[in-house]
C-alpha cells in the first residue's frame, strides 16, 4: 500500500507546478485527491482526481473545496494549502492593488482553506495540513516586497495553527521551497532582465541548481504522512541550501 493509502486529501493550486506534482505523487501513494484550482482547463488535464474549480480567496469557494472532500468521502485527512500567485515586483513598481491581490490569494486564501480544513478535521478527530510557504517567507530577498510578506503569512499561520490545534490531533507544517523550475521560471529566461536575475538567484542556491516540483512534492508527502507524526509547526526548507547561508 502507498504512504497515503485511502487518505482524503485536498490540494489547492493543483493544476500546475508544485501543486500538480503533489497531486500526482499523492495519487501514486494511494490517496483520494480533491484537486482545487482557478484554472478549469488545466485542471481537466489532471486524471484520477476530483476536480473543484474555484478561487481560494473567495470564502464560498474555499468552503466548497473542503466540503467536496467531506461530501464525497465522509471526512478530510490532509490539506495542502498551496495555491498562490507569484508577482516578482519591486516596491517601486508595485501598486496597492498588487499587494492586495497577492495577500488575497496567498494570504487570505491560505487562511480560509486552513480554517475550513480544521473545522472538518475536528469532526473526524485529526489531520495534517501542509502550507506552501517559500524561502521568501523566512528570509528577505530583492524584488519580493509584494510577494514575500504574503509568504510570511504562510509561515506565521503554520506556527500559530500548529500550537493551537496540536492537542486536537491536527498537525500543521510548511515547506519553504527555494526557486523551483516551473513554467514561470522557464519563461523568465527570455524576459528582459530575466537571465541576469535568474543567474543572481541561482548563485544564492548553494547546490548550484533550481529545484523541481517533484522534489517539493516529496517533502510535502513526508509532512502530510504519518511518518511525520511528531512533527508540527515546522518550516521545512526545500531549497538546495539557500536558507543555510
Ligand atoms: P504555478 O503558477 O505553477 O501554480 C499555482 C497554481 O495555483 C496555478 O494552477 C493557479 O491556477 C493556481 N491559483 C492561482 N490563484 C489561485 C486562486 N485564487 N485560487 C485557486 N487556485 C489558484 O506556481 P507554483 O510555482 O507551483 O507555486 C505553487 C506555490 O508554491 C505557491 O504558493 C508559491 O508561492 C510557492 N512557491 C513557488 C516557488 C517557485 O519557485 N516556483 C518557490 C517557493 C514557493
Amino acid at each position: 500500500a502507498g504512504r497515503l493509502a485511502d487518505r482524503v486529501c485536498v490540494i489547492t493550486g493543483a493544476a500546475s507546478g508544485i501543486g500538480r506534482a503533489t497531486a500526482e505523487r499523492f495519487l501514486w501513494e494511494g490517496a483520494h485527491v480533491i484537486a482545487a484550482d482557478l484554472d478549469e482547463e488545466r485542471l481537466a488535464t489532471l486524471e484520477g482526481v476530483v476536480p473543484v474549480v474555484g478561487d481560494v480567496s473567495r470564502e464560498e469557494d474555499a468552503r466548497r473545496m473542503i466540503a467536496t472532500a467531506v461530501d464525497r468521502f465522509g471526512w478530510l485527512d490532509v490539506l495542502v494549502a498551496n495555491a498562490g500567485v507569484i508577482p516578482l515586483l519591486s516596491v517601486t513598481e508595485a501598486e496597492g492593488r498588487d499587494f492586495d491581490r497577492v495577500m488575497a490569494v496567498d494570504g487570505r486564501g491560505m487562511f480560509l482553506t486552513c480554517k475550513y480544513a480544521i473545522e472538518a478535521m475536528l469532526v473526524s478527530g485529526g489531520g495534517s495540513i501542509v502550507c506552501t510557504s517559500s524561502i521568501s517567507g523566512v528570509a528577505g530577498q530583492a524584488r519580493q516586497a509584494v510577494y514575500g510578506p504574503a509568504k510570511f503569512v504562510a509561515t506565521g499561520l503554520t506556527k500559530h495553527l500548529a500550537v493551537e490545534w496540536a492537542e486536537h490531533g491536527i498537525r500543521v507544517n510548511a515547506v519553504a521551497p527555494g526557486t523551483i523550475e516551473t513554467e514561470r521560471v522557464v519563461a523568465a529566461r527570455v524576459e528582459p532582465g530575466g537571465p541576469e536575475y535568474l543567474e543572481e538567484v541561482l548563485r544564492a542556491h548553494p547546490m548550484g541548481r533550481f529545484g523541481s516540483p517533484e522534489e517539493v512534492a516529496a517533502a510535502i508527502l513526508f509532512l502530510a504522512s504519518d511518518e511525520a507524526s511528531f512533527v508540527t509547526g515546522a518550516i521545512l526548507p526545500v531549497d538546495g541550501g539557500y536558507l543555510a547561508r
